[in-house]
């Protein structure tokens, strides 16, 4: 058992990053070195309710800092709910935000504190071209960013993921700045995630690092980083499903969720351009559509990957190598955390192939995949997700159907 002292440190890279049980008693601290003495606390309305949020709201009381709670967040913001949080923001005399949740409190707290001291409207600011320099950057406020699930990395991310609920997409809002400015990552917040909720978010990590790793272009850093993520997700993820109260279990996986949203600087790929428009138009949860999707989206970019999955699973030390050793290892964790084995488990419906299909090729992260992203081509492997059979294009001699076990 590794002593707790092991598991606590202060980094400063990408931002600012406390980590460690128990260090939300400095968020107060935390917000005064950031020059905030009037946070605007975002958080979802379920955590609004758990006394994490108690505790956290006391550790900004202790510390002498007024603040309100803003809590109408969506699973999977939407547009509305930031909007809303900015105009409490601006009502309610606030000159920072705590963005204090999973993913979507995260984003929608990050979106808040970009949007305070703008004049645009939000999707002026979608990660499309250098649409990023339109922003004021001295209308961005800090945002102190609180994880409390293991999966999104959002809190060391430059973008936040908001729904256009006119054009059921995922939209993209990046800025430099939105970049948290300080990080507690305290394991001790997640130990209350249920054990499907930790499956799901835990393969959302294993999803940024197994994307950008795969993802084509020069990023040696941002390859290590993935492939050490990796391992922490294989030898810790499984642990702190079992067992939520293991607290290193609950550390380590934070660090690869941080890890994942790092690497996917490089890129990512057709598991998001997929969860992407799916997530937008049946609200599923993300992590959970990125699990699904992971062995079908793997199978199909097979022709690309053969090197840079000998070389996966040496570092891994998986029992077998190369592609098959990979397919088994990721097969075998689905298997072990109760993850669907396909989408239509989830409700989704072969039906929606066309619309699904043409938002996939267009979403961001498919540029990045290593197998060209083409319509028809998605369509199908959309489909094949749906209905539970993918096509492994077995070194390009023989192609097997196969339903996952
Ligand atoms: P989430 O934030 O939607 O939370 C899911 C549920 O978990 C909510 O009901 C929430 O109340 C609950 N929850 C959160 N913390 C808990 C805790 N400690 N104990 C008990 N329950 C808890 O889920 P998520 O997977 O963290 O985030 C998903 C969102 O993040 C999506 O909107 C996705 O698009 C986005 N995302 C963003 C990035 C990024 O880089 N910005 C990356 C990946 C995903």
């Amino acid at each position: 058992m590794t002593d707790k002292n092991s598991l606590t440190a202060n980094w400063n890279y990408p931002t600012a990053i406390r980590v460690g049980p128990g260090r939300i008693a400095e968020l107060g601290a935390i917000c005064k070195a950031s020059g905030i003495s009037r946070p605007l606390f975002v958080t979802d309305a379920g955590l609004a309710k758990m006394p994490i949020v108690a505790d956290a709201l006391g550790h900004l009381a202790k510390a002498g800092l007024g603040t309100q709670v803003f809590s109408s967040i969506k699973p999977n913001p939407v547009a509305a709910n930031v909007e809303d949080g900015v105009t409490v923001y601006r009502k309610g005399g606030h000159d920072g935000v705590v963005a204090f949740g999973g993913g979507s409190a995260l984003d929608a707290g990050k979106a808040i504190a970009f949007l305070s001291g703008q004049t645009r409207p939000i999707w002026d600011f979608e990660d499309v071209g250098d649409n990023w320099t339109r922003a004021d950057p001295n209308g961005i406020a800090p945002t102190i960013a609180v994880p409390t699930t293991a999966g999104t990395g959002s809190e060391v991310g430059r973008v936040s993921v908001i729904t256009d609920e006119d054009t059921h997409t995922k939209r993209l809002i990046f800025h430099p700045r939105i970049m948290p400015m300080a990080v507690i990552a305290d394991p001790a917040l997640t130990v209350g995630v249920p054990p499907a909720l930790t499956a799901a978010t835990g393969m959302d990590a294993l999803a940024h690092c197994l994307e950008a790793y795969c993802a084509p272009g020069f990023h040696p850093m941002a390859d290590g980083i993935a492939v050490e993520g990796m391992r922490l997700v294989r030898q810790w993820l499984p642990v702190a499903y079992r067992d939520g109260t293991d607290i290193e279990a609950r550390t380590r996986m934070l660090v690869a969720a941080t890890m994942g949203a790092v690497a996917f600087q490089k890129g990512l790929g057709a598991i998001h351009s997929l969860s992407h428009p799916i997530g937008a138009v049946y609200g599923t949860h993300h992590g959970l559509l990125n699990a699904v999707l992971m062995p079908y989206v793997l199978a199909f970019n097979r022709p690309a990957l053969t090197q840079k999955m000998d070389l996966l699973s040496q570092a891994l030390g998986l029992p077998a190598l190369g592609f098959d050793g990979i397919a088994r290892w990721i097969d075998e964790l689905c298997h072990e955390l109760a993850i669907p084995k396909t989408l239509a488990e989830l409700g989704v419906e072969e039906g929606k192939a066309d619309l699904i299909a043409r938002a996939a090729v267009v979403d961001p992260t498919a540029s990045t995949n290593p197998v060209p992203l083409e319509e028809a081509a998605v369509r199908a492997l959309f489909i094949q997700a749906v209905q539970g059979t993918a096509i492994l294009n077995r070194g390009g001699k023989t192609r097997t159907s196969v339903t996952r076990s």
